[in-house]
């Protein structure tokens, strides 16, 4: 059978990072990688959609779901709760389609002990300068919130080396072909490989 099970990857960065403009551009250009849209109990920013940004959800319902073991993983981050619900996940995976879980450091230290075969990815910024200019630019946040989340983006980034694969986006373009370049090559392993080719591999070996 022409089909192979597909990879968990965690993608994570600080806020700001890029990493939701750079997983939505990979995700364009490979339709068959999917993203999981978490739950989270923080409020709704300007343009963002039920459903498609995240669940949003009351802490009320977002504890009921914790009680059910509704998540693979959850976290506490900047006063709010996130969490990445079991529903579709394993049968996205089954389907061959490699899945990207957006979250943060606590989560990716919960998934790597749960799912071994993850793989994760970090984002960095190409400097702290850089990173506080685009959480300014980004226009909804007053100076103290930014001065709190420059710190909480301090203290993210110190996890960088808990993960596979660090990328830097100083150049979007250039930061893309890198993240382009490691889903490709995580398909290109032999196991998967031989799994898609089995009939190639047995006429070849014939
Ligand atoms: P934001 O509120 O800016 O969208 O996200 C804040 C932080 O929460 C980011 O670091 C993001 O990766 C993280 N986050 C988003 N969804 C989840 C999730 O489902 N689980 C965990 N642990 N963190 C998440």
């Amino acid at each position: 059978m022409n089909h192979s099970t597909g990879t968990l990857f965690i993608v994570a960065a600080a806020s700001g990072a890029g990493k939701t403009s750079l997983v939505k551009a990979l995700v364009d250009a490979q339709p068959s990688i999917r993203v999981s849209v978490s739950h989270t109990t923080r409020a709704m920013r300007p343009g963002e959609t039920d459903g498609v940004n995240y669940h949003f959800v009351d802490r009320a319902e977002f504890t009921r779901m914790i009680d059910h073991g509704d998540f693979l993983e959850h976290a506490e981050v900047f006063g709010n709760l996130y969490g990445t619900s079991q529903s579709t996940l394993q049968q996205t995976l089954d389907e061959g389609h490699d899945l990207i879980l957006e979250i943060d450091w606590q989560g990716a230290q919960q998934v790597r002990r749960l799912m071994p075969g993850a793989r994760s990815v970090y984002i960095l910024p190409p400097s702290q300068q850089a990173l506080r200019q685009r959480l300014t630019n980004r226009g909804q946040d007053s100076d103290e919130i930014i001065d709190a989340r420059m710190k909480e983006a301090v203290n993210e980034m110190s996890h960088y080396v808990e993960y596979d694969y660090l990328v830097i986006n100083d150049d979007f373009a250039a930061a893309l072909e890198d993240l382009k370049a490691i889903f490709r090559a995580n398909r290109l392993q032999q196991k998967p490989q031989q799994e898609r080719h089995a009939s190639l591999l047995t006429s070849l070996l014939a």
